[in-house]
Formats: C-alpha cells, sequence, structure tokens
C-alpha cells in the first residue's frame, strides 16, 4: 500500500534492505530505537572524514569548524524545542537528562514528587531513590486520574514527573493541563518526552515545563546523544552533576568558577560525532514535518487497532482510539504467559523485529499484563502492509500456544 506522500521515505533507511535469513525485515522496534536515514549516517562519518578535532579547546582551524559544529547542533534543538539554546545541555540520553535534572533540583528527604503510574523506570528510579513518590492513580482507560491529581498536588510536592508519552501504552497525557496545574500548585514539572519528541511539535518556551528530556537515538538520531532542556534560572542555581575540564572559567589552587550555561555542564570531551548525527535528524524530521509525521502514524494505529480488534486471542494496553496517541502498541496474549519465545519466533520465522517484557515500566506492565506485554512500534518507515504482516504473524505463532 501506498501512503501519502512517503513512499520514497524507505529508501533512506539502509537497514531496511537488509535481509535476515533471506526475509526482509518488518522493523517494529522504533520505540526502543529508531532507525537512521542515511543523511544522519553520513554527518557522524563527516566527522571523522573532514572535521576530526576536539571542540571548545583550540584555536585551530579544525578544532573551529568542529565546535562551530557542535553548536549548530544545539541551535537546531533550541529551534526544534522552541527553546533557547543555552537552556539546552546535551548528556548522553533521556536516562542522564532525567538524573541531571534531579541532581540540579536538590530533593531533600522530606520532599514529595509525584509521578506517573507509566513512568519509564529513568523517570521514576531517580525520584524514587532521593524523594517520596505518591503515585497519579489511574482512569479505567489508563490515563492519569485528574481529580486525584489535583488532589495530591494539595502536598505541596517539590517535583512532578509527567511522561509526555507512554513507551507501553503509546497514549499521551493531557501535558498543558497536567503541567498547568503542577506549575499553579508550585511543583518544578520534569517532563520525559523520549517518545514524543519525534512525533509531536514540542514548545518549551510556551509550556509550564521546568525541564524536558528527550535522546537523539529515538529521533532518527544516533545514540550516547540527548539533551536536558531547562529553564535558564534554574539551570544557573543547579549544580552540575560532573565537574572537570570545559565547566569553568577559572581555577586557582582552592577556588573555581563555573563557565556561563551551557558549558558548565558539559564535563569532558563530549559526543561530538553524535551531535553531528542529531542535528542531521533533526533536518530530517523538519524536511518531512511533523503534520505529515502525525497523519502517517494515524494510518499505522489504524492499521494496528483493525487487525487487534480481528484477533481475538489478542488484547492491547492503554486507549485504542486513535486520538492522542503515537503508533505504539502493547500486547497480551490471553493464555501465555512467556512472551520471549513468541518474540524470538516473530523475528527469526516472520523478520518482525518487536520487544517484549516488561518494557522498563514494571510498575505498570505487572499491574495491568502480568508483568509481560509484546511491544510492537512502528514509525514513519513502516508501511500498513507491514503492520498487519506482523499481526496475522503474530496470531499465527500464538494458535501454537493456546
Ligand atoms: N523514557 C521513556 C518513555 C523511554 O521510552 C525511554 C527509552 N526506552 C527512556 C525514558 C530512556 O531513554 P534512554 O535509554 O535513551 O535514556
Amino acid at each position: 500500500k501506498k501512503l501519502e506522500g512517503l513512499d520514497s521515505i524507505r529508501g533512506d533507511f539502509p537497514v531496511l534492505a537488509r535481509e535476515v535469513d533471506g526475509r526482509t525485515v518488518n522493523y517494529l522496534d522504533s520505540a526502543a530505537t529508531t532507525l537512521k536515514p542515511q543523511s544522519v549516517i553520513d554527518a557522524v562519518t563527516r566527522y571523522y572524514t573532514e572535521f576530526t578535532a576536539n571542540i571548545h579547546r583550540g584555536r585551530h582551524r579544525l578544532s573551529e569548524e568542529a565546535s562551530d559544529r557542535y553548536e549548530e547542533a544545539r541551535y537546531k534543538v533550541a529551534l526544534l524545542t522552541n527553546s533557547a539554546s543555552n537552556e539546552v545541555i546535551f548528556v548522553r540520553n533521556t536516562t542522564e537528562a532525567i538524573n541531571l535534572a534531579n541532581h540540579c533540583i536538590g530533593l531533600t528527604k522530606d520532599d514529595f514528587v509525584v509521578c506517573c503510574l507509566d513512568n519509564h523506570h529513568s523517570h521514576f528510579l531517580p525520584w524514587l531513590r532521593h524523594g517520596n513518590v505518591v503515585l497519579v492513580e489511574q482512569t479505567e482507560e489508563m490515563q492519569p486520574d485528574l481529580e486525584h491529581f489535583a488532589e495530591l498536588l494539595k502536598l505541596k510536592p517539590k517535583v512532578v514527573a509527567l511522561t509526555h508519552c507512554s513507551n507501553v501504552t503509546g497514549n499521551y497525557i493531557p501535558l498543558d493541563v497536567m503541567s498547568k496545574m503542577a506549575h499553579e500548585a508550585g511543583a518544578l514539572v520534569v517532563v520525559d518526552a523520549a517518545q514524543s519528541a519525534a512525533h509531536r511539535k514540542l514548545n518549551f518556551s510556551e509550556s509550564y515545563i521546568d525541564f524536558l528530556a528527550i535522546s537523539s537515538h529515538k529521533m532518527l538520531g544516533p545514540s550516547g546523544i540527548g539533551c536536558l532542556i531547562g529553564k535558564a534560572d534554574l539551570l544557573r542555581d543547579g549544580e552540575p552533576m560532573l565537574v572537570g575540564g570545559g565547566v569553568v572559567d577559572y581555577v586557582t589552587a582552592d577556588s573555581y568558577q563555573y563557565r556561563k550555561l551551557p558549558h558548565k555542564y558539559e564535563a569532558g570531551t563530549p559526543a561530538i560525532e553524535a551531535s553531528y548525527g542529531f542535528g542531521a535528524a533533526i533536518d530530517y524530521l523538519e524536511s518531512i514535518g511533523f503534520d505529515r509525521i502525525e497523519a502517517h502514524e494515524k494510518q499505522l494505529s489504524k492499521a494496528f487497532i483493525e487487525s487487534i480488534n480481528n484477533k481475538p486471542n489478542l488484547a492491547c494496553l492503554g486507549q485504542m482510539s486513535l486520538e492522542n496517541r503515537a503508533p505504539i502498541f502493547s500486547l497480551y496474549v490471553k493464555g501465555v504467559s512467556d512472551l520471549s519465545d513468541i518474540c524470538r519466533a516473530l523475528s527469526d520465522s516472520y523478520g518482525v523485529m518487536c520487544r517484549n517484557g516488561h518494557l522498563c515500566a514494571q510498575p505498570l506492565v505487572d499491574h495491568y499484563a502480568g508483568g509481560q506485554v509484546i511491544r510492537m512500534s512502528a514509525y514513519i518507515y513502516n508501511t500498513v502492509d507491514e503492520i498487519e504482516a506482523a499481526l496475522e504473524a503474530l496470531n499465527s505463532v500464538v494458535q501454537s500456544y493456546v
């Protein structure tokens, strides 16, 4: 089936040309990491072939060129997320971004933190380790219960830790409403946008979000780089997690002075080549445009929902509506508890690459699905045919278990 305007993009992703045991790859694991277009791969390679030098250290030409391109990538992130470039801190990934936000905020043992049940471990453990976590109850549709949320805000939490889009259900929360409520209650709002940044346009400056975390590798970019985007005044007041080369203006035998934002938070040599790839990924996303991405994803989600509805042994976690969702679907198989063999069979006999387990959201998956699901997650390069074929394959494999 041809998907309007997007049928040509598959050719940009070299992994899709690969075969595994003679079968074409049906990649349905984009929530774990997206595939990379050739332009991203080329941008990474260019660091090694044209610009190899350390950044922000030297006055020689190569170092200056390398530094300019690194800063250009930061500028692209700022434009993409509507933030100021000194608010964009490069880190390794979303996990590090959230740990850094946590460190910057500096919880005491008496502080309350409101979390949602669907928070990824990356957005749960840093808060659980240092604060008193209270969880928002969920509605029957697995959305945060806003009345309960309002009650919890009366506890005057220091932090509200929200996940824009769940990596399990693919559902978006009402982020604007919840972050405004949290802000009005005096809490700092920390948002995990790992699963949304490649799907929806984020607008940091015009939001009530104080800290926003993203990973390049979930946005068509390389692994090893992500961002913490934070309100400048909070970042200025906060302490970096790491100190060392690159973070100071001067050092004496017994004192030091931090550099200005964002450098204060970027100790040591960063993932320079990954920043170039991240910049190229953002160019690629912008060239497609979020409107087309959303329209395409709706077709993919529709295919998932229709195919699942036709298969009585399969059920799905979360809302099965087309609205407010990314094409991420977590399935449980009625009567089957160990899903790893099923996942392996899908890969080895059908070329379908998907994931099973608790998806690093164990409290949620334990509560709703007895600890395990199979997750299929699609993105711009997937077709309706691939989704229908994957669910047919899953159905066939499941027949031999039930
Ligand atoms: N939050 C969510 C919602 C995620 O899906 C993931 C990745 N599975 C993470 C955080 C962690 O991202 P990373 O591994 O890039 O740190």
